[in-house]
C-alpha cells in the first residue's frame, strides 16, 4: 500500500512560508529526522567538505514504495499529517512535507530505497526539481539519500556558506540536538573519511558521556544527577550538573516531546534551583526532557524556530524548579535545602529600584509600543528650515527651572500629552502652565529604552527573536573573555549566543526590539563599549548600547499617538531631565522668556 498523500491546499497555506534548507546543517537535520520517523535504528551520515559537496544519510528504516519515492519530492507530500491540527502535534518530527521537495530544488539528489516487503528497490535522481532518472534497482532495506552540491543552482546561497569548519560545527550542533533524544539509535558520522561521531545504542546518560565526556577523563556524566517528575501536566526527566561541576561553558539542553527547544524562562527555573550554590559566572550543565500533551504547546511551526510557548508556563516553571531542587537535595548535592526560606515557587520579581524622585501621576501601558514598526518608517518631507532660529533651544544650557533637583514635579496626563506637537525634525513641544516645554525626542526615547532594557535584564525577561540566518562571528581572545563574562546578561536581554568553537560564536537570537538590525554590528559595538569603560557596571552599559541601537532617530516624524506614548513613558522615569549620559532631554522656556521675545 502506498502511504503518501498530498496535503490539502488549505493546510499547505497554513504552513509557515520560508526556507527550510538554509545550510548543510538544516539539510542534515531534515534527512536524519526522516530516517528516525521511518523507524531507523542505525543511521549513517557521510559528508564531504562538511556537507557542501556531499551529504548522504543512510538508514535501515521502513523504506519507500516506488510511487512514494517519486511522491516524496512533491511539495507538501507527506505521510505524516492530514489536517492543520496535526501541525501542532510534535509527535512526529518532520511534518510539513516540504523538506525533500526543498532539498531537491537546490541540490542534486540521488535516492535509493527499498521496503522490507519488496524484492527490488527504487533508484531516483533529481536535480533542481527535475527528475533525471527513475528505475528499479537492487538495494538494501531502508533508504539512502545523497545530496550533492548543495545550492549548485543558487550561486549566491552557495557563497553564503561559511568556512568548512564553521559549517561542520553547525552540523555537529544540530546533530547532537537530535542524537541526545535518540540514544537507542546507533549513529555514525563521517566527514572527508574521518569518523567524527560513532555512537552505539546506549542510555541517555551514556549518550551524554559519549558526546561531551572527553576521551581522557570520562567524568562528565558522573557530575550529573538524575531528574524525574511525573505530573498530570508534564513529565520531566533528564540530568542536571552538580553545582561543583558548573563552569563557564556549560552544556544546556531542553527538549520537548523529542525536539530540541530554547526556553530562557525555564532556564531561569533551573538556575533558581541552584540559588546560592554557584560561584560567580559558573553555570550548570543540564539535559532536560519534557513530555507534554501537544495541545499544551503552541508551536511556532516555522522549521528554523526552536522557541516554544507553553499554555501553562508558570506551572511548569514551578514544577521544573522544584524538581531540580529536589534532585540536587536527594543526591546530597546541596547540604541543606530550606524550602521555606528560599520560597521555591516565587517567580523573580523586578529588582529595579526607585531613586530619589516621586513617581509622577501617569498611566503607563507597558505593553504598548508604538515604535515597533520603526524599521519600516519612511520619513515625511517637512519644511523645517530655519525653525531653530525662531526658537533657539540650546543643547546643554538649562533655559529655565526644570532641573532634576527641582521640587516642582511635572505631572502629565494623557489629555495633556495630546496637546503636544512634534516640531520636526528633532523636538516635541509641550505647552505647560509655566511655559513651553521642549523635548528632544531622540534623547527622550533613548532614556525610555534605557530604562526598559535595564528592567528586562534585571527581570531576565528579554524577548528573544530568532534570526533567520544565525550570524557567525569570529572574536578575539579578549572579546571572548568579555563575552563569556556577560553572557547571562545578554541572554536576559534577549540574545542567544552560542559558542561554536574556540573563537567563533553564532548569534541565534536577538532582543525582539532589535529585530531587523545587524546582529553582528550590535554585538561588536556592545563589546567595544564594554571594553572602553571596564570600571563601570556592565548592565547599565549593555542597556545603554541597546537603547542607542533602538532609540528613534531625531529625524523621525511621530504621530500623536506615538508622542503621547513617548511622553507618558518619559515622565514616568525617575529622571526625565537628563539621559543616562547626562545630556539634557527637556527644557522649559518660561512664559516670561517668551514674553520677553515680544518686547
Ligand atoms: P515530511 O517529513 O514532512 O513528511 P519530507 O519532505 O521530509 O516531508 O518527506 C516526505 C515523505 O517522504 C515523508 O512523509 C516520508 O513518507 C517519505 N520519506 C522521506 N524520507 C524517508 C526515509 N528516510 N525513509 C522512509 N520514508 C521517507
Ligand atoms: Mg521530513
Amino acid at each position: 500500500m502506498d502511504i503518501i498523500h498530498l496535503l490539502p491546499d488549505s493546510v499547505a497555506n497554513q504552513i509557515a512560508a520560508g526556507e527550510v534548507i538554509q545550510r548543510p546543517a538544516s539539510c542534515l537535520k531534515e534527512l536524519v529526522e526522516n530516517s528516525l520517523d521511518a523507524g531507523a535504528t542505525y543511521i549513517q551520515i557521510i559528508l564531504r567538505d562538511a556537507g557542501s559537496t556531499l551529504l548522504q544519510v543512510i538508514d535501515n528504516g521502513k523504506g519507500m514504495s516506488e510511487t512514494d519515492a517519486r511522491m516524496a519530492f512533491e511539495r507538501h507530500a507527506t505521510s505524516k499529517i492530514q489536517s492543520a491540527t496535526d501541525l501542532y502535534a510534535l509527535h512526529t518530527m518532520g511534518f510539513r512535507g516540504e523538506a525533500l521537495a526543498s532539498i531537491a530544488a537546490v541540490a542534486k539528489v540521488e535516492l535509493l530505497t527499498r521496503r522490507p516487503e519488496d524484492q527490488i528497490g527504487t533508484y531516483l535522481e533529481i536535480a533542481g526539481s527535475r527528475v533525471m532518472a527513475q528505475e528499479p534497482a537492487q538495494a538494501p532495506v531502508g533508504t539512502s539519500i545523497k545530496v550533492k552540491d548543495l545550492f549548485f543552482n543558487l550561486p549566491a546561497r552557495r557563497r553564503f556558506l561559511k568556512k568548512e569548519d564553521t559549517e561542520k560545527r553547525n552540523l555537529l550542533r544540530d546533530f547532537y540536538r537530535i542524537a541526545l533524544v535518540y540514544p537507542q539509535v546507533q549513529f555514525l558520522l563521517v566527514n572527508n573519511d574521518e569518523v567524527l561521531v560513532d555512537l552505539p545504542k546506549q542510555t541517555v546518560k551514556e549518550r551524554i558521556e559519549s558526546i561531551f565526556g572527553s576521551a581522557q577523563k570520562k567524568t562528565f556524566s558522573s557530575q550529573l544527577v538524575e531528574l524525574q517528575a511525573n505530573t498530570p501536566l508534564v513529565n520531566i526527566t533528564g540530568f542536571v550538573g552538580k553545582p561543583e561541576s558548573a563552569s563557564k561553558k556549560p552544556q544546556q539542553f531542553f527538549f520537548v516531546n523529542g525536539r530540541y527547544m530554547h526556553h530562557p524562562y525555564f532556564h531561569k527555573a533551573v538556575l533558581s534551583a541552584y540559588s546560592g550554590m554557584l560561584g560567580q559566572e559558573q553555570n550548570p550543565s543540564y539535559f532536560i526532557y519534557f513530555e507534554i500533551a501537544p495541545d499544551e504547546i503552541d508551536v511556532n511551526i516555522h522549521p528554523t524556530k526552536t522557541e516554544i510557548k507553553f499554555t501553562n508556563e508558570q506551572y511548569i516553571w514551578q514544577i521544573l524548579s522544584a524538581t531540580v531542587r529536589e534532585s540536587l537535595g536527594k543526591f546530597h548535592v546541596a547540604p541543606s535545602l530550606d524550602f521555606d526560606k528560599e520560597e521555591p515557587f516565587e517567580i523573580p520579581a523586578a529588582t529595579r529600584t526607585n531613586t530619589h524622585f516621586d513617581a509622577p501621576h501617569v498611566q503607563v501601558n507597558t505593553a504598548y509600543n508604538p515604535f515597533k514598526s520603526q524599521s519600516t518608517y519612511q520619513p515625511q518631507k517637512v519644511e523645517t528650515k530655519g525653525w531653530e532660529n525662531l526658537f533657539p533651544v540650546p543643547e546643554q544650557r538649562p533655559v529655565s527651572s526644570v532641573e532634576a533637583s527641582s521640587e516642582k514635579r511635572i505631572t502629565i496626563d494623557e489629555v495633556q500629552a495630546q496637546t503636544a506637537i512634534a516640531l520636526p525634525p528633532k523636538h516635541i513641544l509641550l505647552p505647560m502652565p509655566e511655559g513651553l516645554m521642549v523635548i528632544d525626542q531622540h534623547r527622550a526615547h533613548l532614556a525610555v529604552q534605557y530604562a526598559h532594557f535595564c528592567e528586562q535584564i534585571a527581570e531576565q525577561q528579554g524577548i528573544m527573536q530568532q534570526v533567520l540566518f544565525p550570524e557567525v562571528v569570529d572574536l578575539s581572545v579578549d572579546e571572548i573573555e568579555l563575552l563569556l563574562s556577560i553572557q547571562d546578561d545578554l541572554r536576559f536581554a534577549g540574545f542567544d549566543i552560542t559558542q561554536i568553537s574556540k573563537q567563533t560564536f553564532s548569534i541565534d537570537a536577538v532582543p525582539a526590539e532589535l529585530s531587523g538590525q545587524n546582529a553582528e554590528t550590535i554585538l561588536r559595538v556592545l563589546l567595544q563599549d564594554l571594553t572602553t569603560n571596564l570600571q563601570e557596571a556592565r548592565v547599565p552599559k549593555i542597556a545603554l548600547t541597546l537603547a542607542k541601537a533602538t532609540a528613534i532617530p531625531a529625524g523621525k516624524v511621530l504621530s500623536k499617538e506615538e508622542i503621547t506614548d513617548l511622553l507618558t513613558r518619559l515622565f514616568a522615569l525617575s529622571d526625565y531631565v537628563f539621559t543616562p549620559e547626562g545630556k539634557r532631554i527637556v527644557s522649559l522656556i518660561s512664559t516670561e522668556e517668551i514674553e520677553n521675545k515680544f518686547k
